[in-house]
């Protein structure tokens, strides 16, 4: 009896942007390094940056950017759902709703809607920018604005393995201290990285400019007390929380309900 090797299918993945400035699948294809690497391991489906021949069957990894902002855009994202054992949400857009949710939830969609495309019919019927989570189940969560490769190759190589991604607990403020910087609040700088999502290793705080929550809200930060320590640098807390929902889309909305 021969030993041949077992070869294991690779997995298959999809890679889909829904609404948003396509940066995430961007990084993907940047990662230049290891972009081999990348399709020797998976089976690459779909991936629109990549091959203009899909083919759309059913996949192990879906991994998903953008905000939902069409019916069409809802179908299909129901579509890759069915078809995908695991749904990554990529990028600010997919995980809370990206900039076009920065009002989400004030009423304002129809008149904003109509102030800049007037009468105008569309393919298909636009609505406010919602994240995936607000229609499918979603099975991890991937951060940034956009992602970084530093999260977005682990989280690859575990799922290649079959393990979940690596939990990142911490706030902005975790990775700006381990690069030793002056924190910026100490001169009245208007920083929001106590109430942001860790992940990009204080990119923005590193070179003197304070965090504006890009990589969206962190569930275990302290809004109440952050805002009124902002006020007392001047700003008014309308301003402050306007400052905080330009990345916050519909994920922040529950933590500043009672503010
Ligand atoms: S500069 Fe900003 S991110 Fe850095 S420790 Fe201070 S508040 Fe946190
Ligand atoms: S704005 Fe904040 S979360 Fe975004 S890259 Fe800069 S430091 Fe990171």
């Amino acid at each position: 009896m021969s030993g041949g090797n077992i070869t294991k299918p690779k997995p298959r993945v999809g890679i889909y942007g829904l609404t948003g400035c396509a940066g995430d699948q961007l990084l993907l294809i940047h990662c230049e390094d290891e972009l081999l690497d990348i399709f020797n391991a998976f089976d690459i489906r779909s991936f629109v940056m990549a091959s203009s021949n899909p083919i759309e069957e059913d996949m192990d990894v879906a991994l998903v950017e953008g905000s939902v902002s069409t019916e069409e855009q809802k179908k299909h994202l129901m579509d890759i759902r069915k078809r995908a054992k695991i749904l990554v949400a990529i990028g600010n857009c997919a995980t809370v709703g990206g900039v076009q949710a920065m009002y989400a939830q004030d009423g304002t969609f129809k008149d904003r809607m109509k102030k800049v495309y007037g009468d105008m019919k569309f393919i298909t019927e636009p609505m406010e920018g919602q994240p995936l989570d607000a229609f499918v189940t979603v099975d991890y969560y991937l951060p940034g604005c956009p992602i970084s490769a530093k999260q977005a190759l682990p989280l690859l190589s575990r799922l290649l393995h079959g393990a979940p991604p690596e939990p990142f607990p911490h706030p902005v403020c975790h990775e700006c201290k381990l690069q030793e910087n002056k924190c910026l609040l100490l001169d009245k700088k208007f920083c929001l990285g106590p109430l942001t999502q860790g992940g990009c290793g204080a990119v923005c705080p590193s070179h003197g400019l304070p965090c504006v929550g890009c990589w969206g809200p962190h569930s275990d930060a302290n809004f109440k007390e952050h805002i009124t320590l902002l006020e007392s640098f001047g700003m008014t807390k309308d301003e402050v929380i306007r400052r905080i929902r330009n990345f916050g889309g519909h994920k922040i909305l529950a933590y500043i309900k009672d503010l």
